[in-house]
């Protein structure tokens, strides 16, 4: 972790058992809940909090990373569309969240937000499986 880190930043620096790769300027991992099959996290590596903070080639690359990741995840799980959101009202850190929406995710076409789904863990297996599969879909 960067050392301008805070307590909070640890939450979303995941278990090298949920990492898919290492990027330009970002991890992506899995993320751990999966109630939302394929949803992942692209973290920063430097401690920054806002967009605006970043130099505009580490906003790009950023941003790459972030596509990279979502276009993976579409070719391997075929959703009918991505969602994106950069929130960082609990974790500053940045981090996007990147998930796949299906028409029987429960929730869609509203906002992941709208309804609260039960957590879903994956087994390691299957959790290994998904990982294994977004790996070989990223270019
Ligand atoms: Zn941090």
């Amino acid at each position: 972790m960067d050392p301008r880190c805070i307590e909070a930043c640890q939450a979303i620096f995941l278990p090298e058992d949920y990492r898919i790769a290492e990027l330009s300027v970002s991890t992506a991992a899995l993320f751990p809940d999966q109630a939302f099959r394929g949803r992942c996290l692209v973290t920063l590596g430097e401690h920054y909090t806002e967009l605006f903070q970043l130099t505009p080639a580490m906003r790009t690359a950023f941003l790459d990373d972030v596509t990279r990741t979502a276009e993976a995840v579409f070719r391997a799980l075929k959703p009918i569309k991505m969602n994106y959101e950069l929130l960082g009202n609990q974790v500053p850190h940045m981090h996007w969240h990147i998930i796949p929406r299906f028409r029987e995710d429960g929730v869609y076409p509203k906002p992941i937000w709208a309804n609260e789904l039960p957590r879903t863990t994956l087994l390691p297996a299957e959790r290994d499986a998904l990982i294994a599969t977004l790996r070989r879909h990223l270019r």
